[in-house]
């Protein structure tokens, strides 16, 4: 439809947040990713052209969904946000120009490139080196209580290693069901003749949300460090420039961070990268949905700031459902 009405734009809206009720807060989807994403990126082209029909509940300008209320909540002093998303090399070209022009940058950027991990945002507190509270990302300014259920997670550090950590630490990363441990999982169901989950992200994000840590603490649940939240550091103990340095330095501390995770230099190399997870995705011991890829420098980083829902350095450059990639694999890439 190219000429929507304000009551197309109005329904598209509450469409999609019905859909993330469904996906988040019961963790019981109703349409497949891509055709979210699809109806998704419908209504942004549709806002692109009507600014003013851009409502503050609309989707696109907010993160996730409020909590239920079963657990504690967790105010987030820095927000949980999402991502932008790419599903072509042509949007990820274009990221890269936009980030090019704000910053008056005539370079190759330097990123960090990373598996796109299918699971569930968590931000997880330390002080004085002792894991203080865990939180999930909710709407990105509230999330639920689930210490006890990530303290069950044996992937994470109740205490931190070495002593030259800030005095607040808050670590953000993803915890997801390895595939191994969710057919596991799912056989076990099926000859117990229990309900079995459809697929990894439900079963982890269900395994977190549960009421009795003794029923997280049973189930294969990983967790990998992505980033940072609340920082307090009076010694000055995080000195990392880049993003890929902050990620050595939380594995000095404890944390398990994702193998794949490549530093290349320059748009040409992302697109390669890209490929090569793409190729790699159906062998790798868990599901992933893209890649995400962020600026490396953390001074780019500060200087490019945030929009409403995402960072500006940052784009989830996403895989075609899965009967597309095929195809996409035989086109080489242009930048
Ligand atoms: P997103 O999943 O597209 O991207 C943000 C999330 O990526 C982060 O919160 C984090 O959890 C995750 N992530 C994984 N690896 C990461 C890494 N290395 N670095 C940083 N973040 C990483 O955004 P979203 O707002 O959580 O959700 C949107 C997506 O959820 C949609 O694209 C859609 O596919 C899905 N969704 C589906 C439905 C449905 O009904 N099927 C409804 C709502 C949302």
């Amino acid at each position: 439809m190219s000429t929507p009405t304000q009551a197309d734009v109005e329904q598209l809206q509450q469409q999609l947040n019905q859909y993330s009720y469904h996906y988040y807060v019961l963790d019981d989807p109703c349409v497949p990713d891509a055709e979210y994403d699809r109806l998704f990126r419908q209504l942004q082209v549709w806002e692109q052209q009507h600014p003013e029909w851009v409502r503050p509940d609309s989707p696109t300008q907010r993160v996730g969904e409020k909590p239920l209320g079963q657990f504690a909540q967790v105010a987030h002093s820095v927000p949980m946000l999402s991502l932008d998303n790419a599903f072509a090399a042509e949007d990820f070209t274009a990221f890269c120009k936009r980030m090019a022009d704000r910053l008056d940058f005539a370079g190759d950027f330097a990123f960090c490139c990373e598996p796109k991990l299918d699971g569930l945002a968590v931000s997880i507190r330390y002080q004085h080196g002792l894991l203080v509270q865990a939180a999930t990302r909710g709407d990105g300014s509230t999330g639920e209580d689930i210490t006890s259920n990530i303290r069950t997670i044996r992937a994470i550090p109740l205490r931190l290693q070495g002593s030259d950590w800030p005095e607040v630490l808050e670590v953000r990363g993803e915890v997801f069901m390895p595939l191994a441990g969710f057919e596991r999982m799912n056989d076990a169901a099926r000859l117990k003749g229990d309900k079995v989950f459809a697929n990894p992200r439900n079963a982890a994000a269900g395994s977190l949300r549960q009421l009795d840590p003794k029923v997280t603490a049973a189930r294969p649940l990983m967790f990998y460090a992505y980033g940072l939240g609340e920082v307090q550091d009076s010694a000055g103990q995080l000195d990392a420039e880049s993003h890929h340095q902050r990620l050595q330095q939380l594995k000095g501390w404890g944390f398990p961070v994702c193998p794949e995770i490549e530093r290349v230099q320059g748009a040409a190399a992302v697109l390669a990268y890209y490929q090569q997870v793409a190729e790699r995705r159906a062998s790798l011991p868990y599901e992933i949905d893209g890649v995400v890829v962020k600026v490396d420098s953390l001074a780019q980083q500060r200087a490019l700031g945030f929009v409403a829902r995402a960072p500006r350095w940052a784009i989830a450059f996403k895989f075609p459902a899965q009967e597309q990639l095929t195809a996409l694999l035989d086109v080489e890439f242009q930048v």
